[in-house]
C-alpha cells in the first residue's frame, strides 16, 4: 500500500501553480478513498474481550502447544496479564495474531489458523 501511495503522490506533484495546500487536497482525497476501500474489504472485527492487558512478548525457537502440531505463537492471559510467544522464525508475522488473541480472546474459534502469521 505504501508504494502505491508513493505512486498517487507522484502523480500529483506534476500539478503546477497551485498553492502547495491545494496541491495536498487531491491527496487527502485519495488516502480518505483509500481508507474506504480498506474498511470496506476488511472482515467484520471480533468483538473485543479485554480492553487493557499488561502484555509480555517472548521470542522462543519452540512453543509446547499439541503433540502433533507446530504452533508459531501462541498467547496466555490471567487477571490482565498476557504472555505471548512467537516463534523466533516467525517474528515479527505472528504478533499481531497473537495480540488479537490478547483482546478478542478465541477470535479463530473452532479452527486453527495461521492469519497473520
Ligand atoms: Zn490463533
Amino acid at each position: 500500500m505504501a508504494s502505491r501511495l508513493r505512486g498517487v503522490e507522484t502523480a500529483i506533484l506534476p500539478v503546477s501553480g497551485w498553492h502547495s495546500s491545494v496541491r495536498l487536497a487531491p491527496a487527502a482525497i485519495v488516502y480518505a478513498l483509500l481508507a474506504l476501500l480498506t474498511g470496506c474489504a476488511s472482515e467484520p472485527a471480533t468483538p473485543v474481550t479485554r480492553d487493557e492487558a499488561l502484555i509480555h512478548v517472548r521470542l522462543v525457537d519452540k512453543i509446547d502447544y499439541k503433540p502433533s502440531m507446530k504452533a508459531f505463537g501462541l498467547s496466555r492471559c490471567a487477571n490482565g496479564v498476557c504472555v505471548v510467544e512467537v516463534l523466533r522464525e516467525n517474528y515479527p508475522y505472528c504478533v499481531g495474531h497473537e495480540i488479537r488473541h490478547v483482546f478478542e480472546g478465541d477470535w479463530h474459534a473452532g479452527h486453527e489458523s495461521t492469519e497473520g502469521c
